[in-house]
């Protein structure tokens, strides 16, 4: 009698475990069905960020419903003394929540909390120079995105973002990008692609792009993108992220090929939305 127990025991662990995704994706969506913006959140958003104002009214749906899960599964909390109230949530979760606006739940599987502190923030460190003596200095940060699920913000900066959407500059999207990065385990440029031929295409035209904006900033060429993508592979990716969305026209007409790459990944075409 206990070995049935115990078999059947096993057996509904195999199917909870197997089946584990689809089971939670079914609890969220009773969870989330009542669950959505208000009124007032959405006129914190029509008020604080461009883009939601020029987004389609589908894209806006899906949206807030991608807002409301990310605020009831994530914590966001201040530092450095900074109180944060709802309008801050949301502002943080709709930028997060854009770039994967076509995705499916759980959104950002790795990301656990996001802290924000009042405006710049210093981080001590320390370097060795070529005679091994070590250095301690601080730096000074606007955000940072850690693979272990943390991101830290500034929110000055998520507010500047948000104030000029079209200068290719957003704190939020570029952090979140590298999120989106690193859940491959790697932070490389490469986020994660459904196939085998979606990384051969993407390695092609992404290294074009690289060795072409690195080409400009080493000559000092002007460039639609910011000069900080040359850094690596990684920056690359997170400034092309805000380039996407923030200049998808200019960055369509410059290059087509990297505009469509994209396009199929995010899943989205931001150049539709109606320009501010
Ligand atoms: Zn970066």
């Amino acid at each position: 009698m206990i070995n049935v127990f115990l078999l059947l025991a096993l057996v509904v662990f195999v199917v909870l475990y197997w089946r584990w995704q689809h089971i939670q994706n079914l609890l969220w969506a009773r969870k989330y069905k009542e669950i959505t913006l208000s009124q007032p959140d959405r006129q914190v958003l029509l008020q604080y960020m461009p883009i939601y104002r020029a987004m389609t009214d589908a894209d806006r749906v899906a949206l807030e419903r991608h807002v409301a899960w990310f605020l009831g599964e994530k914590r966001i909390l201040g530092r450095d003394g900074l109180r944060v109230n709802r309008a801050m949530e949301l502002i943080v979760a709709a930028d997060a929540c854009l770039l994967v606006l076509n995705q499916s739940w759980p959104l950002y599987p790795n990301v656990k909390e996001v802290l924000l502190y009042p405006s710049s923030y210093y981080v001590p460190q320390t370097s060795q120079d070529a005679a091994g003596l070590v250095n301690y200095h601080t730096s000074v940060r606007q955000g940072e995105s850690w693979p272990g699920g943390t991101l830290v913000l500034s929110w000055h900066d998520v507010l500047e973002g948000n104030r000029l959407p079209g200068d290719g500059h957003n704190l939020v999207f570029h952090e979140f990008a590298h999120q989106l990065d690193q859940q491959t385990g790697q932070t490389n440029g490469t986020p994660q692609l459904p196939s085998k031929q979606d990384y051969a295409d993407w390695a092609r035209v992404f290294n074009r792009a690289y060795s072409n904006l690195k080409s400009h900033v080493a000559y000092q060429m002007p460039h639609v993108m910011h000069s900080y993508g040359a850094t690596n592979e990684a920056e690359f990716f997170a400034v092309l992220t805000e380039t996407f969305i923030e200049k998808p026209a200019q960055l369509r007409d410059y290059d087509p090929e990297l505009y469509r790459l994209l396009m199929r990944y995010f899943k989205f075409d931001p150049a539709q939305w109606q320009r501010y």
